[in-house]
Formats: C-alpha cells, structure tokens, sequence
C-alpha cells in the first residue's frame, strides 16, 4: 500500500550498486556483522520490552560496537530497524517463534548512515560504492533513508523518496477488471479486453521444485537438507515461480492504470479479501498458493499504480457479479459453458463479460453522482466488445454515451 502523508506518495526507488573490488569483502563483511548483531539486538529488546530509542541505546549500543565492530553510525541504525522489527513482532497477535532474519541487508539513516555523491555512494566510515544503475524519474526528489540489500550475488540501494501524490482527474466512465484463475478481463460496456495469467507458468516450476524435494526427502537421502546445492536449486525454482507471478503482476496493472489514464476512466475492482480467504482454506496446493499470490500482488500493483498516477480506483463488493443480470438484477441461468442468459430480460453472455459490467455498474453506483464528462470515453487501443449481441441498456440507467451527461440513478433510498 502507499504510504505517505496526505499530500505525499513515499516511493522507494531501486539504485544498482557494486562496491569497489578491494572493498567487497570488507562490505559483505560488515553486512553479515550487522545481521548478527541485529539478531540479537530483536531478542534483547523483545526480552526487556525495551522499545524506545533512549532504551534499545543503552541496552545494545556498546555491545553492537564492541562485539560485532559496528561503526557508531551503523550501530544505531541497527538497533532502530531492531526495534521496528521486535514492535511489529510484538503487534502480531498470532506471532510465531521469535524473528530471525536471514538475509543481508542493512538500514542507512540519510546523510549520516550514507551519502549520495555524484555516481558513488559512500557508506558509514570509508566503504564506497558505485552507482551502476538507477531510475531517474525520481532524481530531483530528496533522498529519505534506505536499505542496502545484498541478494543473488548483486547489492541494491532501495532509497526512500517522497513525491507529491498526484491529483485524481474526475473519471468519465468505468475500466473494470474482473479477475479470475485462467485470465483477467478488463473493459466496460463498450470495450474488453482479456488478459491470460501466468499461473501454468509458474506452476511448471513449483512442480520442479516439488520433484527435486520428493526425490530427495525419502529415508535414503536423509540428509537432503544438508545438502546445500540441492537445497539451492529447489530455493531457485520456488523464486522462480514468484517472481514469474509478481512480473506479470506488475506489468498486466501497468498496462490496464495506463489504459484507464489514456482514457480518463476510473479503475474498478473487486474487493478480493473474501476470494483470497476462501483459497486459503482450500486443501493447500501449488496451483491455490500461486492464484492467490497472483491475486494479491494484482490487486496491490493495480491500487499502488493508480494513486501513483491519479487515477481513481473504486474497490466494489464482490457478490454475485457473475450470477446475477447486470441490467435488471435477476438470477442468471447457464446455457452453456461459461454462457449464462437472464430468464427475465434476456440478456445473454459469457461469464467474464457478465462480471465486468456487474463491476462498472457497481463502481458508477459507488460514484454516486454524475459523470463530469459530455463525451464518451474513446478507448481506441483494446479489442471491440465480444458480445454476441449488443447491450442495450435500460433506460436511466448508465450507458456511457456521448453528447449528455449521464446522470446516475441512486440504488438504494432508505426509508423510516
Ligand atoms: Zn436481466
């Protein structure tokens, strides 16, 4: 989720670095020293409840310089992300064993944990880094503080930036996503546009990943976990899976926030709390993880993509958006696969296209008011609506249709 004040979106933005060649061990070196001493500065305070600055400072500072030769500055950033991560630890009412972390990366206070200085970042003392590579879009905002991470053989400075958060234009129609395993379906009364998932992909490498740990938990190879290799390549396939998902996630929300801006839509989507709950209490298996996954990282990239480019986004209630008529509200019934016909007025559709116009019905009702625009939305770059026959809306309600404003009818009218 974005984070930020009211006006301001806080981005982080990715800065490829490498330490100087002589410098690289000593680099690696002192990331591992921090990640020991962050370790035991989470038990330390998780043991006294200690979770103030004035407090993590006189429990740990002497030790994190003495026993793991943290630099003054380095030290204090550690037991400050100690503290976030045993506060964090101690509000998760279902947590688990106490944290550890694994990985190597390290918290740096602006100015004083590093410093950006032309193409090379200098850190704590007299470690230099050279920057490789970085996106620009964001190089006039001030630096915030940051996270160097070392992973797969490549250190990335993740730098924290705060940008104005841009303004939302008042949307002249409905971009509705419908997500489902197989495919997204975007589009409205007049357009769709249907997207495959990646989920097939992603699976092929979970199941080598399951392959290689079957054949390598039987009795006979015991000693499976001990064997770093194997264990890394099972490591890999899994990742691999995930960063499958989380590319295409990241792109396929890109692809349709850009579309909706080109057009001045809002963006509409289900609220999918409930689905991915639902996955959840599913028999667990690769492929329900990996929906799931996909789901939510969608979601998140959708939300974070349009507040970042002021687009607005309507998150609608899920219920029924594939069962019920669109255009007057009755149960549909099914007449072949995926192909449902409403018993009342007839209308007939696929399952997918049923869904979306339930999901912009619901996001224009959210709206509440009028549409600000006289015309309607041009959206030129998707395929033509794959009806089998055109929608013929009823009468007051929402028809994206040019030359008027199209005033909403108000769904529901409480009475006392
Ligand atoms: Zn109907």
């Amino acid at each position: 989720m974005p984070a930020g004040g009211e006006g301001e979106l806080t981005l982080s933005v990715k800065m490829r670095v490498s330490p100087e060649p002589e410098q690289e061990e000593a680099v690696l070196d002192l990331m591992k020293r921090y990640r020991d001493a962050l370790n035991y500065s989470v038990r330390t305070l998780i043991a006294n409840r200690a979770l103030s600055l004035t407090k993590a400072h006189k429990l740990l500072y002497n030790d994190l310089r003495e026993r793991y030769g943290l630099p003054a500055r380095v030290a204090q950033d550690c037991y400050r992300e100690a503290i976030a991560i045993a506060r964090s630890w101690l509000k998760n009412p279902k947590r688990g064993s106490m944290p550890t972390v694994k990985g190597l990366s390290m918290w740096l206070t602006h100015e004083l944990g590093y410093r950006v200085k032309g193409d090379h970042v200098e850190l704590a003392e007299s470690y230099r880094l050279r920057v490789i590579g970085w996106d620009r879009r964001y190089g006039n905002f001030p630096n915030r503080e940051a996270t160097l991470m070392f992973r797969e053989g490549r250190f990335d400075l993740y730098v924290t930036k705060q940008v104005p958060r841009p303004a939302k234009y008042a949307p002249k129609g409905v971009l509705a996503i419908d997500i489902n395993e197989r495919q997204i379906v975007v589009g409205n009364s007049s357009v769709e546009q249907r997207i495959e998932t990646p989920i097939e992909r992603a699976l092929r490498y979970r199941r080598l990943a399951e392959r290689l740990q079957g054949k390598y938990s039987s009795s006979r190879y015991r000693a499976w976990r001990r064997r770093g290799g194997i264990r890394r390549r099972i490591r890999h396939f899994h990742r691999k899976a995930r960063n499958i998902i989380e590319d295409w996630a990241r792109k396929t929300a890109h692809t349709i926030v850009s579309l909706a801006k080109q057009n001045q839509l809002a963006v509409a989507r289900e609220d999918l709390t409930g689905l991915v709950e639902s996955l959840r209490r599913l028999p667990k298996g690769h492929r329900t993880a990996l929906i799931a996954l996909g789901y939510r990282r969608l979601a998140f990239w959708i939300d974070w993509q349009a507040e970042k480019n002021g687009v607005p986004l309507f998150v609608v209630d899920p219920a029924d958006t594939s069962s019920t008529c669109p255009r007057c509200g009755t149960k549909l019934v099914e007449v072949g696969h995926r192909r449902l016909r409403c018993p009342n007025c007839g209308l007939e559709g696929d399952r997918d296209t049923i869904a979306i116009l339930n999901i912009e019905e619901r996001a224009l009702s959210q709206m509440g008011g009028t549409l600000t625009s006289p015309t309607a939305p041009q959206v030129t770059d998707v395929s033509p609506n794959r009806w089998g026959e055109p929608v013929n809306r009823p009468k007051g309600a929402l028809a994206l249709q040019g030359g008027e404003e199209v005033r909403l009818p108000s769904l529901k009218t409480f009475q006392h």
